[in-house]
């Protein structure tokens, strides 16, 4: 690939220069991200191979984000590791996954410990009665967070069960990226109202749906930290479409690209991307967004909800993310940089953060739960970027009014932040 020369900008000392804290971890476990995508699949049953330790905090996990199963894993302490058990204990716990009524996929997923990382493949099973046996490699020392092991934990089951034989089904397309429920809904609407025939969601819940996906017409990614996945689906050969179908330029961008990539009804496709743009229009006139936004989160989303806020009027100074850069952010970030972004910090710190909220005095914070209590403890509105952001709609013009209009009342509750803060100062 030829390198794509960034425009000159001059950055702000005090984001960039920002000294991470060693002593305090800036991610989470990252395996929760492989393990809530994995154990969501109805009929797959994962088995972890691990320290107990790991498998105390995931166990959580599995029933927090309601894939009602449990883990299946081999107790690994100290002494079991010591004495070798890894390869026995896990086969073990194959054998058992595999007698789960209607499983159809085993992940074995390997976690930090020397011993479960560097679990022998070929010492695994492949299939063990129904079942496709997977080994999913997710050390958090090798990945650093948690969206890109959603990314490794679907390339490696879908590089064994996406189906290469058989007819390609042209006008179906895959929309990669787990979002708010009424989202693939939405956007599904609109493609087959431009001549899409079928639209699968990954990651999901259906089996059928991995095996399908290695030959459908085109891959359309919502986030932009499926690497190893989009790498996948181009080796066989399946166009990827950029960007995402987010405010108002991206989303006429995305649907005239889809359109293009899938051959379909140039004319009907311009009519919906029109439409499309003037409602994104309309909302940002008439929802129109005043004040400095600080959007610093973890999912790589961060840009592309920056480019709607823009769009809707927002001055957004700084934004950051814990997914580190990729060509697929590349379109967003370059855009954010001709409309006045001045700091986009990957692999960001909560440093990093802090230094943006001292340089920047935002009216209103987006982002992680620590940051936004540091912004709140100095009076400034601040929005958890994973509960309450990501719990609406945010794609097409419909996401545009969702995401623009919670954005504008809570710039609009930042009094209500500052008397808080005078009240508890008496
Ligand atoms: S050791 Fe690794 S896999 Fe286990 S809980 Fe810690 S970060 Fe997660």
């Amino acid at each position: 690939m030829t390198a794509i020369e960034l425009p000159e900008i001059e950055l702000t000392g005090p984001v960039t220069a920002a000294k991470p804290c060693a002593l305090h971890p800036q991610a989470m476990c990252p395996a929760f991200g492989a393990l809530r995508v994995l154990a969501r699949i109805d009929g797959a049953h994962p088995v972890m191979a691990t320290d107990i330790g790991c498998n105390y905090g995931l166990t959580f996990v599995t029933h927090f984000y309601g894939s009602r199963k449990s883990l299946l894993t081999h107790q690994l302490g100290t002494s079991e590791l010591m004495q070798g058990d890894v390869v026995e204990g896990t086969r073990a716990a194959i054998e058992m996954a595999a007698q789960e009524p209607g499983c159809e996929l085993i992940p074995v997923i390997s976690l930090c410990v020397a011993e479960t990382a560097g679990l022998p493949e070929e010492m695994l099973p492949t299939r063990v009665g129904n079942a496709e046996v997977v080994l999913v490699r997710v050390p958090a020392y090798a990945i650093y967070s948690h969206p890109e092991t959603k990314d490794v934990a679907l390339s490696t089951v879908l590089a064994r069960l996406g189906e290469q034989d058989g007819p390609r089904a042209d006008k179906t397309v895959v929309i990669l990226g787990e979002v708010f429920p009424a989202d693939p809904l939405a956007i599904d609407h609109l493609l087959r109202r431009m001549g899409v025939e079928q639209t699968i969601v990954l990651p999901g819940r259906n089996v059928g749906d991995l095996r399908r996906a290695g030959r459908v017409g085109a891959v359309a990614p919502l986030h932009p930290f499926y690497n190893r996945t989009i790498t996948l689906f181009r080796s066989w050969r399946i166009p990827v479409v950029g960007g995402a179908p987010v405010g108002i330029s991206g989303t006429y961008a995305w649907i005239k690209s889809l359109g293009e990539m899938l051959h379909l009804d140039p004319v009907l496709v311009n009519q919906i991307a029109e439409a499309e743009r003037a409602a994104a229009q309309a909302v940002a006139d008439h929802q129109p967004i005043e004040g400095t936004v600080l959007v610093t989160g973890y999912e790589g989303t961060e840009l592309a909800y920056a480019r709607l806020l823009i769009e809707a009027g927002a001055d957004v100074p700084y934004v950051s993310t814990s997914i580190g850069q990729d060509p697929l952010v590349l379109p967003d970030e370059l855009w954010l940089r001709r409309h006045g972004v001045r700091d986009i910090i990957y692999r960001k710190t909560l440093e990093h953060d802090v230094a943006a909220l001292d340089a920047f005095k935002p009216d209103f914070v987006l982002g992680t739960t620590p940051f936004c209590n540091i912004a709140k403890d100095r009076g400034i509105p601040a929005l958890y970027f994973t509960n309450q952001l990501a719990a609406r709609p945010f794609f097409l013009s419909g996401g545009m009014a969702a995401t623009a209009g919670f954005v504008r009342n809570a710039i609009a509750g930042g009094a209500r932040a500052q008397w808080m803060l005078d009240f508890f100062a008496e």
